[in-house]
């Protein structure tokens, strides 16, 4: 028996149903869930806390290596031991989020934090963008859920409640670009992914097809 850690991993873009996904399958499978999005969300959060500009690398990376970081079971996020699990979600770290996660420093110390954790707990559900890909490429089940654009622009769209449909709509737009176009570890489907289209399916369904598959 080998001692790699045992990751599903769920992969795909924003408002695609990652998180509700992850969070019914850890349920299910009694395996941890870890948001690794949330952990790029509090190195923006920290850089604009700290005034440092998120296109300055240099700044980013060194605070992204000296930070404290607690994800807790409980969904609550720990920065720096202050809570951020509401400002994270925040309009201003949602804007800058995508420049920060482009910087390969940022995402070699959180790739290596993300490993730690799966091995601490012998696996997990891992939600992300590039888990399959190039964090657990190794991962028992690799899935990438998808949406029709505008399906996805309205279901976070119903989350923000201050901005419009058509500021929701851009930003996603933007931050999808930012997130493939980048050269680390962009976004993109694993050859081996378990591609979903979540458009149409309800929570239940999409969670059932991956179990399925998990066999
Ligand atoms: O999943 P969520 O929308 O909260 O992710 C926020 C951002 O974090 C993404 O738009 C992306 O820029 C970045 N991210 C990433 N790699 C991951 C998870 C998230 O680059 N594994």
């Amino acid at each position: 028996m080998s001692d790699a850690p045992r990751v599903i991993a769920i992969d795909g873009p924003a408002g695609s149903g990652k998180s509700t996904v992850a969070r019914a399958v850890s349920e299910r499978t009694g395996l941890p869930y870890l948001d690794t999005g949330a952990m790029y969300r509090s190195v923006a959060f920290s850089a604009l806390r700290a005034g440092v500009d998120p296109d300055d690398a240099e700044l980013v990376a060194n605070l992204a290596a000296g930070m404290e970081l607690q994800m807790g079971t409980d969904g609550t996020v720990t920065v720096d031991g202050a809570d951020a699990t509401i400002e994270i979600r925040g309009p201003e770290v949602t804007r800058a989020v995508s420049i920060v996660a482009a910087i390969p420093a940022v995402r070699s110390e959180m790739r290596s934090r993300q490993r730690a954790w799966a091995t601490e707990r012998g696996g997990g559900v891992m939600e992300g963008r590039d888990i399959g890909t190039v964090v657990f490429p190794d991962a028992v089940l690799k899935v990438y859920l998808d949406a029709k654009p505008e399906v996805r622009a309205a279901r976070r769209s119903k989350e923000v409640e201050d901005l419009s449909y058509e500021t929701v709509a851009s930003d996603l737009a933007r931050r999808d670009a930012l997130d493939q176009g980048r050269e680390d570890s962009p976004l993109r489907e694993a050859d081996d992914a378990f591609v979903i289209d979540t458009s149409d399916l309800t929570v239940e369904q999409i969670v059932d097809t991956i179990l399925e598959a998990l066999g």
